[in-house]
């Protein structure tokens, strides 16, 4: 089965088209500056990558110029649109609605719409990405995975918020967790290797990339996790300032002169690693900068990794212990010195790093001594597999229906 897998943003688009059999990627590729002005960067595996500056007024056009670089005669990789056998699309949020994938009909859209509220930037684009595909592609079935599903099993104690219950009721104010396909993707490789799938289980995800979240996951799913209500909170990340105290809005409003939502922009955009640096928001700037005796790059890399160690210590104590810890995403898989910072704050919990094994880069590997109390792993994430998975797994479970409708998803 070959499934089209499509990340929209507002104005980018983001695609890869995966044999699900063999999981290799077939072709990859971004549309950026839609509704500006347009660019699509198409790469096919094993042929050379086609980069076009394209009219690219809305998400329907960028759509058909992919499906346009994906079947050419040229560096195409498929014959014509037949062998396209699903979609499956990344949706940003799922409010309380879906604790699983699903099929997508005209109800699951409607749902979608009704978390605009709570993903005002992301699901918007999302639904922009579904439309554009179903008129294209009408007949093909297309699934939706949600980056808040995963963490639908957290239990009251962690997404309530000490705040009026009201406002959960009437509003929907709690945690919710991002990165849900990747800790599930990576929680669930991470208990393969140490063979615990199906006993009772504690391990501890560290996806650290310029977004970045930690979470505990007992049994297999999610008991917490550090981002919340949006994924601003929690660790301190590229240029989002993670957790603060809620009273520091209000006062940079009016030191500023600034509105509430100016403020937040500047925890979402100016702030992190970036923000305490004056560097950049990528940790190999940050790096070379602190080699050459920054001192507020070497600060902003202390305060990362005092932050995540902070959470693991926090969610060993949620669960009562830990079996094994999973480092992933763009940090987590290539920044050895960030792994070592964080677990030197973890020796209490008798966990040793084999420098040598920690040496190695973006492959899985584990990265404790034989006799750490704890073993601790990389394990590259792969969000848009793991979207492919649950799409074919969907549509298979549907496939003998005539119109795959389902709302409940697989309980994946
Ligand atoms: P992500 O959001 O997962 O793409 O992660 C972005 C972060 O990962 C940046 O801060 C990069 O410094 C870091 N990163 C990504 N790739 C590498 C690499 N090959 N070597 C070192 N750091 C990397």
């Amino acid at each position: 089965m070959n499934v089209f897998v499509v990340n929209c943003g507002s104005s980018s688009l983001k695609y890869q088209l995966i044999d699900s059999v063999s999981e290799q990627v077939i072709a990859k590729g971004l549309c950026e500056r839609i509704g500006i002005d347009g660019r699509l960067t198409h790469k096919p595996t094993g042929k050379k990558e086609v980069v076009k500056e394209v009219a690219m007024p809305d998400h329907k056009v960028a759509v058909s110029y992919v499906l346009e670089a994906l079947t050419d005669s040229e560096n195409g990789v498929i014959k014509d649109l037949s062998a396209i056998d699903a979609v499956g699309h990344r949706i940003v949020h799922g409010g309380e609605k879906f604790a699983n994938s699903v099929v997508i009909n005209d109800e699951v859209m409607a749902a979608i719409e009704e978390c605009n509220d709570l993903a005002p930037l992301h699901n918007p684009a999302n639904l922009i990405g579904i439309s554009a595909c179903k008129a294209l592609m009408p007949n093909v079935p297309m699934v939706a995975v949600f980056d808040t599903a995963f963490h639908q099993t957290m239990p009251k104690e962690a997404y309530l918020y000490g705040i009026p219950y009201d406002y959960y009721e009437q509003f929907k104010v709690r945690k919710y967790g991002f990165h849900g396909t990747s800790h599930s993707f990576v929680s669930k490789r991470l208990l393969e290797i140490i063979g615990k799938e199906n006993q009772d289980s504690k391990v501890i995800i560290c996806h650290l990339g310029n977004g970045s979240s930690v979470t505990a996951v007992k049994n297999g799913k999610s008991v917490d996790t550090s981002m919340g209500f949006t994924p601003l909170d929690g660790l301190i990340m590229g240029t989002r300032s993670g957790s603060i105290d809620p009273a520091v809005v209000q006062f940079l409003a009016n030191k500023l002169e600034r509105s509430l939502d100016e403020v937040i922009t500047i925890l979402n955009k100016k702030s992190g690693v970036e923000g305490i640096s004056g560097v950049s928001s990528d940790f190999r700037d940050l790096d070379a900068a602190s080699m050459e005796g920054n001192e507020r790059a070497t600060t902003a890399l202390n305060m990362f990794a005092y932050r995540a160690a902070q959470y693991v210590g926090s969610y060993v104590a949620s669960m009562n212990g830990v079996d094994a810890i999973a480092f992933t995403a763009g940090i987590g898989e290539n920044n050895s010195k960030m792994r070592k910072a964080i677990c030197d704050y973890l020796g209490y919990l008798g966990i040793t790093i084999n420098e040598e094994a920690n040496a190695v880069r973006g492959e899985e590997i584990c990265i404790s001594t034989a006799d750490s109390k704890v073993a601790v792993y990389v394990i590259p994430t792969n969000e848009e597999l793991a979207i492919a998975r649950e799409t074919v797994a969907l549509v298979l479970l549907f496939s003998d229906q005539p119109n795959p409708v389902n709302t409940k998803g697989t309980g994946f």
